[in-house]
């Protein structure tokens, strides 16, 4: 291929933004339903037919079907007012044109619709979803021989996983150091206790003669949270206020849910402060893990961020994993380490086939480090190009894949890898989304060669759009450092408040809400958490901090399409012009 015909073949992966590929499209999706029908026919040839012609000729029959094609047709209505985001005009949040074969995987396994709760239902889904679990371990930098996991319903529930894994994990430990204090009247450390291990448990199971069903009654999981947090204060002679997880402040709200939801209690999340570049400040991180530790609170997890919801960041997870690593050669603490990369995972097919243009080199070595963390939630239904529903948790080993099953929490019972159902807080899962996943790993590839070079191309779309706007707009005030695809800016004329400044943003987002051509959204950067990226942001412009937050337009590049020269030039040239007759009334008021 020369490099001319190489750089549009991307455009055989999507239908394109005028249906483009209709025809050969059709032919495959076709090709699919023959398929379907022909697997049927053939199955079990000698069976008889259940309809006959005369049946399939009466009026309640031929009512049935008329139903049905009236009804398509309303839902078809419905369906024109749907939101376009196959087309690059939309560039609202995080999702775009799907990949054809995430799309045909999709249909052809929907047609299937297996269970992939366990294998029973589920004979040929159960196996696509390992290999492409497999597909996106290595892909994430995990040795996929070793690395395990499931795909979910999205990032949310992949992040609770990895919540319940690392829970089930701290719980042994701590039942264990109860259990030698009540039963033996030996002291560990609490904090060194709750961190310390599956090598040191199993030495310290062996030392002291005790059996793993024996912990059973000594399981905060497995008795009763309160009466355990009693039975710690009355061992350890000071107040057992239970697990912290110490999460940035970047956070998608999903860890506040999850705070939540295993009965952590709010007030056991511990947000870890952001730099002025909205990034986890890892001095801050340190901070914390001292305080846990001065504060006898175990951590239950720690967890790093590839690719914030808001503006697109990447969390130094490289320098995290140092601080554990360190803190494990010298302290003994193994502390769970979990990389939210819900939108950022795929960011790692960068990193994979001839090198990146456009990641720095810090960002290089902080999505390097994802491999070396305990568990990692990835979305293939976002920068993956397919369909809902689809989010992944990656383990890097079975060991961390371990969970209760809610019988006796035996660890080599859950090295057995059971059926998925004891292991995943999802029941019935549709193998979809694993089918959908695969085909685009299979065919399009998560390298620079394929996906990656689409990822690629959007960010420099993203950072051309950038450059274009500012030199012909200069009250278009660019979020920094917007090293993604995800580009956020504020509307403020040199020296404006922060009030007006955000007035006028509110303004000019009305303004893109009412108008059909574009869709953008919208976000607001607020708090204490913020301050240091408000106080840069609003300090470039000659502002005053007058309020505290910061409304931002948000836009996620994402359409494939923006690489094509002459779509990036209209619609930019087009959204500036929009963008200058909006601003001027609002500068006015
Ligand atoms: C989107 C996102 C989630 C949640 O994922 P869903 O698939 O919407 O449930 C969690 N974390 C981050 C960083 C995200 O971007």
């Amino acid at each position: 291929m020369t490099p001319e015909n190489s750089s549009s073949a991307y455009k055989a992966y999507f239908l394109g933004p005028r249906a483009e590929n209709e025809a050969w499209v059709r032919a495959e999706f076709q090709g699919i339903l023959d398929h379907w029908f022909q697997w049927r026919k053939d199955l079990f040839p000698n069976d008889k037919p259940v309809s006959t012609k005369p049946e399939r000729r009466t009026p309640a029959y031929l009512e049935a079907r008329e139903r049905m094609a009236a009804g398509l047709e309303d839902l078809a209505d419905l369906l024109d007012g749907e939101l376009p985001k196959f087309t690059p005009r939309y560039i609202g949040h995080m999702v775009s044109d799907l990949t054809l074969p995430a799309l045909m995987g999709h249909f052809a396994m929907l047609l299937h619709n297996p269970n992939n709760t366990s294998r029973d239902a589920s004979k040929i889904g159960s196996i696509i979803e390992e290999q492409v679990v497999a597909m996106l371990a290595e892909m994430l930098g995990f040795a996929p021989e070793k690395a395990t996991g499931h795909i979910t319903g999205g990032g949310t529930v992949a992040n609770f996983e990895a919540v319940w894994r690392a829970r089930f994990r701290q719980d042994h430990w701590l039942s264990l150091v109860l259990y030698l204090a009540e039963e033996r009247g030996v002291k560990l450390n609490l904090f060194q206790g709750a961190h310390m291990g599956w090598a040191r448990f199993a030495e310290l199971l062996a030392e002291h003669d005790v059996l793993l069903d024996d912990l059973r009654e000594y399981s905060a999981v497995a008795t009763n949270p309160y009466e355990f947090g009693e039975r710690m204060t009355n061992a350890f002679g000071r107040p057992y206020r239970g697990p912290v997880m110490l999460v940035p402040e970047n956070k998608h709200f999903s860890w506040t849910k999850a705070a939540n939801i295993f009965g952590y209690g709010e007030h056991a999340f511990w947000p870890v402060p952001l730099d002025a570049y909205g990034k986890m400040d890892v001095e801050g991180l340190t901070g914390l893990i001292q305080k846990a530790q001065k504060e006898g609170r175990p951590i239950s997890m720690v967890v790093s961020v590839a690719g914030t919801t808001e503006t697109g960041e990447i969390d130094p997870i490289h320098q995290v994993q140092g601080i554990l690593k360190a803190l494990r050669e010298r302290e003994g603490w193994d502390i769970w380490h979990h990389v939210d990369a819900a939108y950022g995972g795929f960011l790692c097919t960068l990193l994979r086939g001839e090198p990146s243009r456009v990641l720095s080199a810090e960002n290089t070595k902080a999505l390097s480090a994802i491999g070396d963390a305990h568990s990692v939630t990835i979305d293939p239904h976002k920068l993956g190009y397919v369909p809902y529903s689809c989010g992944a948790i990656i383990t890097k080993d079975e060991q961390a894949y371990a969970v209760s099953s809610f019988k006796a929490p035996y660890l080599e019972r859950q090295l057995e890898v059971p059926d998925k159902w004891s292991t995943t807080l999802e029941g019935s899962r549709s193998a979809a989304g694993a089918a959908a996943t695969w085909l685009t790993g299979k065919t399009f590839g998560f390298d620079t060669a394929g996906l990656g070079g689409v990822i690629e191309e959007t960010i420099l779309a993203c950072r051309s759009f950038r450059k274009k706007v500012g030199d012909a707009l200069p009250f278009v005030r660019f979020l920094d450092p917007s090293e993604t695809n995800i580009l956020c800016y504020s509307l403020a004329e040199a020296g404006a408040s922060l009030k007006a400044t955000n007035a006028a943003t509110e303004e000019i987002f009305n303004r893109f809400v009412a108008c059909p051509e574009f869709s953008v959204s919208k976000t607001t950067l607020s708090g204490a958490a913020h301050r240091k990226v408000i106080e840069r942001h609003v300090g470039a412009y000659g502002g005053v901090v007058d309020d505290d937050r910061l409304v931002l337009i948000r836009s996620v590049f994402m359409n494939p399409f923006w690489r094509e020269l002459d779509v990036s030039e209209s619609l930019t040239a087009d959204i500036i012009a929009r963008l200058d007759d909006w601003f001027q009334p609002a500068k006015a008021a």
